[in-house]
C-alpha cells in the first residue's frame, strides 16, 4: 500500500507545488513590486539534483501530483531537463506547469515532450494596452505562446484570470468567449491579500458570487467537474466542453479540503500560502541527510500544517508575495 502523508487535521498531502526560481519576466502590479530586485541568492537555489531528490521522497511519501511554478519557471535555465526528470520519477503521475507563457512558444515542444502534461497560464486581459498597465508585458507574446502550447498538444490548457473591480471585470466575458473558441478552461482567481502587493490590490477585489451571477444571465451554467484536485469550483457552459472555475480563497475558502503544501526556490517547505508555517529542507540536503532521514523529516514537518488561511481576518499578516512562495 502506498504511505500518505497526513497532516494534524487528517487531510492527505497528495500534491505539491515546486516553485523553480523568485523572479519573473513580468511584473504582474498584483504580485511583484516594480523594481523589485531582493531575489534569493543563486547558491540557496536548490539544485536540480535537489530538486529530483525532494520530490523522489514525496513520490515515495504517496504525494503523486507535481505543479511546477514561481516566480515564472520558463526564467530558470534549462527548466525542460529538470521537468523531463521530474516526469521520469516513478512516484510522479502527473506533472504540470504554471507559467505567464510569455516564453512558451519556445518551450511548448520540448516541455511536452518532456512529460509535461497540463499547463495553468496567467491571462487577465485581452487587451493589449491593459496587459501592459497590468503585467509591464506584452500580450502578443502570451497568445503566441497559448497557440504553440494548443498545437503542442497540452491538454487541458486552463486560463488563470485574477478578476479585479475596475481593472479587467468588463472582460470575463470576453473571456468565456475566448476560452470556447480555443477549447481552454477558464478559471477566475479572488485576489488575495500576499505580500503588499496583493494588499495594494484589495481595493479592486471582487467576490466571484457576483461574477458568477452575472454570467449566469448570459450562458446556461450547470455543475461542472474538472480532473485535478484542486480548489476551484466549476460550472459548465451547458452544451459545450467549457468548464469555468471559481478560485474563492477570499469569500468561500477551501481549507477543510487542502491537499498541497509548497516548496519554494531555496528549499523552505510552505505548508500554507496564507501561514508563514515552514520548514527548512536546504541545509539538512546540504549536510549529507540519507533518503530515509529525508523522508523523516517530511513527515516530521506535515505537522505544522495549519488549519486554515486567515486572509480575511489578519490581512496584514502573509509579507511574502505569491511570486516568492510559489502559486
Ligand atoms: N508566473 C506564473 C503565472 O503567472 O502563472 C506562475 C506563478 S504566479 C505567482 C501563479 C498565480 O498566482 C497566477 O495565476 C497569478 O495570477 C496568481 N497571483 C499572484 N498574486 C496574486 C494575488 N495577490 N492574488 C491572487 N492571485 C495571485
Ligand atoms: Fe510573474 Fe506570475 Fe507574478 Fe505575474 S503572477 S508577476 S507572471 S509570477
Amino acid at each position: 500500500m502506498t504511505p500518505t502523508l497526513t497532516d494534524p487535521f487528517g487531510r492527505h498531502i497528495e500534491y505539491i507545488r515546486l516553485s523553480v526560481t523568485d523572479r519573473c519576466d513580468l511584473r504582474c502590479f498584483y504580485c511583484m513590486p516594480e523594481g523589485f530586485t531582493d531575489f534569493e541568492t543563486p547558491e540557496h537555489w536548490l539544485t536540480f539534483d535537489e530538486i529530483e531528490r525532494v520530490i523522489a521522497a514525496f513520490g515515495r511519501l504517496g504525494v503523486n501530483r507535481v505543479r511546477v511554478t514561481g516566480g515564472e519557471p520558463l526564467v530558470r535555465k534549462e527548466l525542460p531537463q529538470l521537468t523531463s526528470r521530474l516526469s521520469a520519477l516513478p512516484g510522479v503521475e502527473d506533472l504540470s506547469l504554471s507559467t505567464n507563457a510569455v516564453q512558451l512558444a519556445k518551450y511548448s515542444e520540448v516541455l511536452r515532450r518532456g512529460g509535461v502534461q497540463r499547463l495553468n497560464v496567467s491571462l487577465d486581459t485581452l487587451k493589449p494596452e491593459r496587459f501592459k498597465a497590468i503585467t509591464k508585458g506584452k500580450l502578443e507574446k502570451v497568445i503566441e505562446g497559448l497557440m504553440a502550447a494548443k498545437a503542442a498538444g497540452f491538454n487541458p490548457i486552463k486560463i488563470n484570470m485574477v478578476v479585479m473591480k475596475g481593472v479587467n471585470d468588463d472582460e470575463v466575458e470576453k473571456m468565456v468567449d475566448f476560452c470556447l473558441k480555443h477549447g481552454f478552461t477558464l478559471r477566475f482567481i479572488e485576489t488575495m491579500p500576499m505580500g503588499d502587493t496583493g494588499r495594494n490590490a484589495s481595493d479592486q477585489y471582487i467576490d466571484l458570487q457576483i461574477i458568477k451571477k452575472r454570467l449566469m444571465q448570459r450562458y446556461d451554467l450547470v455543475p461542472g467537474v474538472m480532473p485535478g484536485g484542486g480548489p476551484a469550483r466549476y460550472m459548465k457552459v451547458a452544451g459545450t466542453d467549457l468548464n469555468i472555475g471559481f478560485i474563492t480563497p477570499m469569500s468561500q475558502h477551501f481549507c477543510e479540503t487542502c491537499n498541497r503544501v509548497r516548496l519554494s526556490v531555496d528549499g523552505t517547505l510552505y505548508m500554507c500560502l496564507g501561514q508563514d508555517h515552514n520548514f527548512e529542507l536546504r541545509p539538512l540536503l546540504r549536510n549529507g541527510i540519507s533518503d530515509s532521514e529525508l523522508e523523516a523529516a517530511i513527515i516530521k514537518a506535515m505537522a505544522l500544517k495549519p488549519e486554515r488561511h486567515e486572509f480575511s481576518d489578519k490581512p496584514g499578516q502573509v509579507v511574502r508575495f505569491m511570486s516568492m512562495t510559489g502559486g
